[in-house]
């Protein structure tokens, strides 16, 4: 997608802080981070969100999560919790079209979010 802010981020048209990269994920920092450590993890190909997913992406959605955990681990986040949120749609306060991933950590997060 041409017009898409993260495509525009993983294909580095836009600057980002790249956190980790593979074959089929890309996490950089997010811009206004709402939290010490705010990361966003995303596919490199492009999905709306979560409620586009089909099958076929059963496995990209599972290495995301487990990349997650690892850049979790890395950041120091592992003992102490974190939040791995994605959201949907209007509603669920969905911003970028693009399936992304929100890594939270590094202080106490609140429940439910409002
Ligand atoms: P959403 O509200 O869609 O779940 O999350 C979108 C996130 O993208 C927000 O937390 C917002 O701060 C972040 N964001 C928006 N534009 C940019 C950008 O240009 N660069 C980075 N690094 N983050 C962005
Ligand atoms: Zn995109």
């Amino acid at each position: 997608m041409s017009d898409c802010l993260f495509c525009k981020i993983v294909k580095g048209d836009i600057p980002s802080t790249k956190v980790y990269e593979d074959e089929w994920v890309y996490a950089f920092k997010d811009i206004q981070p709402e939290a010490p450590v705010h990361i966003l993890i995303v596919p490199k190909v492009h999905l709306d969100s979560i409620a586009k997913a089909s099958e076929k992406d059963v496995k990209l959605l599972g290495h995301i999560q487990l990349v997650a955990a690892e850049i979790a681990r890395s950041e120091g986040l592992e003992e102490a919790g974190y939040r791995l949120v994605t959201n949907i749609g209007e509603d669920g306060g969905q911003t970028v079209q693009h399936l992304h991933y929100h890594l939270l950590g590094g202080r106490t997060l609140k429940w439910p979010p409002g």
